[in-house]
């Protein structure tokens, strides 16, 4: 996709602190970090989100499902990490390229993401 960002840090044409490529997908650390460690995963095929996720992706999907706590434990996540994947306008979705955060690091938990209304 022409216009899209991350797109363009897979190309090299937009610079990123890199965590990790390889022929299917590629990693790099989040400009805005949530947390001691926050990179994102990403298809290196621009799928705008999960919503437009098919069948034919599954192997790429599992792909990242098992890079990512490999990955996370290589960053320093060794005491557990969150992945998130924010999905469309009420998901909060703000890059339209199909990305698995992954945040932990440091000590201290996350804080709880949704909280109870109770
Ligand atoms: P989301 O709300 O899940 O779409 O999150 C998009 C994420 O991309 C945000 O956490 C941004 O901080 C991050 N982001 C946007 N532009 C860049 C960039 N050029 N390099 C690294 N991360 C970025
Ligand atoms: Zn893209």
């Amino acid at each position: 996709m022409e216009n899209c960002i991350f797109c363009k840090i897979i190309k090299g044409e937009i610079p990123s602190k890199k965590v990790y490529e390889d022929a299917d997908v590629f990693a790099f650390h989040d400009i805005h970090p949530a947390a001691p460690v926050h990179f994102m995963l990403i298809p290196k095929l621009h799928i705008a989100s999960l919503v437009e996720v098919e069948e034919k992706h599954r192997d790429l999907l599992g792909k990242i499902m098992l890079l990512a706590p490999r990955l996370a434990k290589e960053q320093g996540c060794t005491d557990g990490f969150r992945t998130i994947i924010n999905t469309g306008r009420i998901g909060g979705q703000e890059v339209y390229h199909l990305h698995t955060h992954i945040i932990g690091g440091g000590s201290e938990k996350l804080p709880v993401m949704i909280p109870n209304p109770s």
